[in-house]
């Protein structure tokens, strides 16, 4: 089980000790532990432990979600700060919830988000441009089925979108950009929306 500890003894609030003492006498977990609490707590894409460790080795500090927890070596072992722990757990909590609403939202057809936003759901995202969204779906982008597709936002209609523009030099040349690059114009067919990219 993982625990979260109070590693000295004999603390005193008032001591003036205490201060200079707090960086080692402050709450701490061992780093595996606090790996496996986040990997029980988040849907999200998991590190290996190793992934941590060798991040704490570098920066001192290792990244659960989008928070950075200050990491510090205890008797020969990774720990990280408690209290930075459990703000990041809270922290990565609210964004699956928050999350978890965006995505039940689409389901209902609500959109969210202005001109330019990115916005995340369980099963990938999207982006705002205009009167349309650019959908893209992590499970499709990962076995490269489909970059993406473009919906308009007043009907949620798959859009219909022209390509006239010339390839990019990487696209000539190269590769390729892995963009659309030639797309010109996205148009709705029910609504008459268009928008010139
Ligand atoms: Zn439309
Ligand atoms: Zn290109």
């Amino acid at each position: 089980m993982p625990r979260c500890e109070i590693l000295s003894t004999g603390f005193s609030k008032e001591s003036s000790e205490t201060v200079m003492n707090s960086y080692s006498e402050r709450r701490s977990m061992k780093l595996m532990d606090a790996v496996e609490v986040y990997r029980r707590g988040s849907g999200a894409s998991q590190n290996a432990y190793d992934w941590y460790r060798q991040s704490a080795k570098r920066h001192g500090n290792v990244l659960f979600g989008r928070t950075t927890v200050s990491a510090f070596k205890k008797h020969g072992i990774w720990h990280v700060d408690g209290s930075e722990f459990q703000e990041a757990l809270r922290l990565n909590r609210e964004r699956l919830a928050e999350t978890g609403r965006i995505t039940e939202d689409h389901r209902k057809g609500i959109i969210h988000g202005r001109d330019g936003d990115r916005i995340e759901t369980e099963w990938g995202g999207y982006q705002i441009r205009g009167p349309f969204r650019f959908e893209w779906s992590n499970y499709e982008a990962i076995r490269k089925k489909s970059g993406g597709r473009w919906i308009c936002n007043a009907c949620n209609s798959p859009a219909n979108t022209e390509h006239k523009k010339d390839e990019c030099h990487l696209c000539r040349d190269w590769n390729g950009c892995g963009r659309d690059c030639t797309l010109s114009r996205v148009v709705c067919q029910e609504c008459g929306f268009s928008l010139d990219i």
